[in-house]
């Protein structure tokens, strides 16, 4: 059973309508020093105290407008009636016996005409010095992946940059966190602007000045934007590919009828990942449909030319969901393959199942119990 950490429904009902109430204001979170400056102007206050504000937001990380020390009283006043910070706190935390966390947080998204209030979730993973945390970027998810939880639940909304940083601020181990994963529930690149201007805040000296190669982007390769992500970042990236054969590979990720994983990789191939910059190849290891020497030599001839990493993932079996996790010795088996013909292949660990925090696992809901 998971350890519950911090569970307090009174503290998450309180939380709540905070968040509710508190919603009706603008967010400062999100926006760029140019942004806050004219925010600034309009409330009244010198033009400078735009970069006072980022500082304040990004450095400082602070929570309420009040404690923006170094603008006036009266500033802050004016700024407090119509804007708040923004930053959501979670509503929940569960722990797992290998230490990963799983935080749930409130988010509010619009979609079309109304607004839906929903739940994502962030995971913290932590591995000997390093602190991962896993973001989401979409309440649900509309690409129905067969394999996935979040896919199951469906399209709820794209997250602001505001909902985006807030993961990352919200956590106990904001401070210590080392890197960042865009691999919780959505599909990143079918939010890019937002995700964008949430890396541009990550990575701006103005910002939390971390370096690009802290942060991976998953994807299960939306085409268009997968190419601006290219031009527009150094982030690495990773692209959920899963079966090399485009017809299987659709029977379980309809993605692959709209952008087919043959033209994802030709595109990475003309791009250098010698350098810095890093793309790997995440593979769910589903017994009978994935996992023989033809899927892993088709594999091999498709990554063939672009320096990458392979890596190969149990599956964590779900309801409704034919297939079951390959067996270690299939996948010690299926990596030999792998790195006989030259490719760098490992097998991810498992982190988090007892609460439903692993791969695919996500859903929003509460405490990781009762799916
Ligand atoms: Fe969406 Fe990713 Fe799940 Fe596919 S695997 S349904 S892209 S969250």
């Amino acid at each position: 059973m998971a350890n519950i950490v911090k569970k307090s429904a009174t503290k998450k009902f309180f939380s709540v309508i905070l968040w509710t109430r508190m919603e009706k204001k603008l967010k400062l979170l999100g926006m760029t020093p140019e942004e806050l400056r004219e925010t600034a102007l309009q409330a009244g206050l010198p033009a400078f105290a735009g970069k006072q504000i980022a500082s304040w937001l990004y450095q400082k990380k602070v929570r309420s407008i009040s404690a923006m020390t170094n603008i006036s009283k009266e500033g802050r006043a004016r700024l407090e009636e119509s804007y708040e910070v923004g930053v959501t706190a979670p509503s929940d935390c569960v722990t797992a016996r290998d230490g990963t966390k799983k935080y749930l947080f409130p988010v509010s998204c619009r979609v079309g005409t109304t607004v839906e209030d929903s739940f994502i979730e962030a995971v913290m993973i932590p591995d000997g010095d390093r602190k991962t945390l896993c973001v989401s970027s979409q309440a649900g998810c509309k690409m129905g992946c067969r394999f996935c939880m979040t896919g199951r639940q469906g399209f709820h909304g794209n997250l602001s940059v505001a909902d985006i940083l807030s993961q990352l601020i919200g956590v106990e181990e904001s401070d210590e966190l080392t890197n960042v994963v865009f691999m919780g529930m959505g599909e990143p690149l079918d939010n890019y602007d937002n995700v964008l201007a949430a890396i541009r805040i990550m990575t701006a000296p103005w910002g939390f000045a971390w370096s690009p190669k802290r942060i991976t982007l998953s994807s299960i390769g939306v085409l268009p934007n997968l190419e601006r992500y290219m031009a527009d970042t150094k982030c690495h990236l990773a692209i959920s590919l899963h079966d090399p054969f485009p017809e299987e590979r659709a029977s379980i990720m309809p993605v692959q009828n709209a952008w087919d994983i043959r033209d994802v990789v030709e595109l990475l191939k003309k791009y250098d990942f010698s350098g810095q910059r890093r793309v790997s190849f995440e593979y769910t290891m589903f017994a009978g449909l994935n996992d023989t020497r033809r899927h892993a030599e088709a594999l091999v001839r498709m990554l063939r030319g672009l320096e990458c990493r392979v890596n190969l993932i149990r599956f964590h079996k779900i309801p409704d969901f034919e297939y079951d996790t390959a067996s270690d010795r299939i996948m010690d088996y299926f990596k030999g393959i792998l790195e006989k013909a030259g490719l760098t292949a490992t097998i991810r660990a498992s982190r988090g199942e007892d609460i439903f925090a692993a791969c695919g696992m996500l859903a929003g809901k509460n405490s990781g119990n009762g799916r």
